[in-house]
């Protein structure tokens, strides 16, 4: 039986389901504003106080900032604390051969589980063409790509078009400013889309979302997150545990589902 730091044994069900993060940052302190964050102390603080073992991380200055540079911060991450980080490699399709080559170090050598997207124009658009030879290269590995939906229809166009991805839609597709538009319309677009996850991360914490995407999509398909250090994460965690769904289903959302996506790459 667990004790608390006084001695006292913890109230905790006898098997609690294991707790994965799938939307971290790293280094967003290193970017300015008023978000501090992300570092290798605060990451694993942050973790231990939600009772999380491992976080699913990307680099906020790789997506904001320089990709490799960004994601060499991952890396390094994921050698310090490598029983808690999981890397995401960011990728940007306009530079090309400089993106190939950065998937193939930071994803096939280098360990990382995934890919980070952050198709927002001016930068670029998801379903452009020089996002193709990511796109079949992720295919062909099988792993998961988390991606930011601003706007939102060509993640659908990309999904049918690269049908053996696997992508998990960030903040189940809020967050944009074109109108599938909204939350709720991409959960109903998603259930066309067996390909498309959704994470759980929202900056407003809606009444029965969680429940929503499970009605509409399935547990199978919804993904815990807390999008640390841009969102408080507390209300992410408790949002998905005050859900009115299965313990079973819950045990999926929390960590089930992206250790099942992170399982099957194959490099
Ligand atoms: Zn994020």
């Amino acid at each position: 039986m667990p004790r608390d730091r006084r001695g006292n044994r913890a109230a905790v069900a006898a098997v609690e389901p294991e707790i994965i993060d799938c939307h971290v940052h790293n280094d967003v302190y290193l970017m300015g504003g008023h978000i501090k964050g992300g570092n290798r102390k605060d990451l694993p603080a942050m973790a231990d106080r939600l009772g999380i073992s491992k976080m699913c991380v990307s680099s906020f200055m790789a997506l904001h900032y320089d990709f490799v540079e960004g994601n060499n911060n991952t890396l390094r991450l994921m050698r310090e604390l490598p029983d808690r980080v999981l890397g995401y490699c960011v990728l940007n399709p306009r530079f090309g051969d400089l993106a190939l080559n950065e998937l193939e170090r930071c994803i096939v050598k280098g360990g990382m589980i995934g890919a980070k997207m952050y198709p927002v124009p001016p930068k670029w658009v998801a379903d452009e063409p020089s996002a193709y030879p990511l796109m079949e290269r992720l295919s062909k590995l099988r792993v998961p790509i988390l991606i930011h939906a601003d706007p939102v229809a060509p993640i659908f166009r990309l999904a049918d078009r690269f049908p053996d991805a696997t992508y998990l839609l960030a903040h189940m597709g809020g967050g944009g400013s074109d109108g599938l538009e909204g939350m709720y319309g991409c959960i109903h677009e998603s259930k066309r889309h067996d390909n498309i996850y959704l994470d759980s991360t929202t900056s407003n914490v809606e009444s029965n979302i969680i429940e929503e995407a499970v009605r509409v999509v399935g547990a199978e398909r919804v993904l815990f997150g807390t999008d640390y250090p841009c969102i408080e994460p507390y209300a992410q965690l408790a949002k998905v545990k005050a859900a009115a769904v299965a313990e079973d289903e819950r045990a999926l959302i929390l960590g089930g589902n992206i250790k099942r996506l992170i399982g099957r790459k194959r490099v």
